[in-house]
């Protein structure tokens, strides 16, 4: 179970992989964005500006704000041609080099994402569902590490924030995708979509470095307000424990409908059978009393 972070040493930092500024169509500039998410809690923010022609391809430097307390992840949001309904992709890139190359006239999606990931960037699917990506387009990008599995901007913008219907489909294929929530902030006053989805990644350093390996381990979970303490699988894998902030909803997910539950008030400790799940892989899902939710990374058994 390399993939759960819980026992794994260092300490949870908790950040914003996906965030705009004035570099493309942001509200704030880097600075204000990240002062902002730093004094609401945050230990590190990635500002992934549309790396976009009429922008001028930025990878939006953001050194200068790192200390000791707060670092930042360099990145952007690629934008090659093209989805089978003819949208540009957006592809997530966290931990580019400052000089990654602009997009190339014939560089597609596969393409793109397969040079931001030798470039050493965490790749992900951003936000599938907003602009109706498909399982083909999907398949496509063989060098994604991860799905965006909640981007709160899209939940805001047309309901379609969720991204697991495809993260679990691609699971169910073979793929050993990891998950993250995002805000995507644009940082606007008509839509305020700042501090709604994030990642708690357990590392033993705040830096950047530290922060990408932990990411490429899948070792974080995802949450939009509940704190999951612990998963632990027992030995003979009958079962799941899970250790949560108070909750009243935990679910473990398998493939297709293999799926336990367990329901009540407050719950900060419970456990599930996984005798549905087989060695097969698995995610936790908690809610809160208001509808909040914390994700797990998928969980193989073999
Ligand atoms: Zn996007
Ligand atoms: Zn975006």
């Amino acid at each position: 179970m390399q993939n759960l972070p819980f026992r794994q040493p260092g300490r949870f930092y908790r950040g914003n992989l996906h965030t705009h500024s004035t570099d493309s169509d942001g509200a704030l500039s880097p600075a204000e964005v990240i002062s902002a998410y730093r004094r609401n809690g945050y230990d590190f923010l990635a500002v992934t500006d549309h790396f976009r022609e009429r922008f001028g391809f930025p990878i939006t430097d953001t050194r200068e704000f790192r200390d000791d307390e707060f670092t930042t992840i360099l990145g952007a949001e690629l934008h090659p041609p093209a989805l089978e309904n003819g949208e540009d992709w957006h592809i997530l890139a966290v931990g580019l080099p400052l000089d990654f190359p602009p997009q190339g006239p014939d560089e597609d999606g596969p393409a793109i994402s397969a040079r931001a990931r030798k470039a050493g960037a965490y790749v992900a699917i951003a936000h599938p569902h907003w602009y109706s990506a498909t399982m083909n387009d999907a398949r496509s990008i063989s060098a994604a590490h991860g799905v965006e599995i909640f981007n709160q901007t899209c939940h805001m913008a047309n309901d379609r924030g969720y991204g697991w219907y495809m993260a679990d489909l691609l699971l169910s294929e073979g793929r050993r995708l990891t998950a993250i929530a995002t805000d995507d902030a644009h940082s606007k006053d008509e839509r305020p979509d700042m501090f709604g989805a994030w990642v708690m990644v357990k590392s033993e350093k705040l830096d950047p470095d530290s922060l990408l390996a932990a990411l490429k381990a899948g070792s974080f979970y995802s949450s939009q307000g509940p704190m999951i303490h612990d998963i632990a699988i027992s030995d003979d894998r009958s079962s799941v424990t899970v250790e949560t902030s108070p909750v009243v909803s935990v679910q473990v997910c398998g493939r297709a409908q293999r799926t336990r539950d367990v329901h009540g008030r407050a719950i900060t400790s419970c456990s599930l059978d996984l005798d549905r799940v087989q060695n097969d892989h698995f995610r936790v899902t908690v809610i809160d009393e208001s509808g909040k939710r914390a994700w797990s990374n998928p969980i193989w058994l073999d």
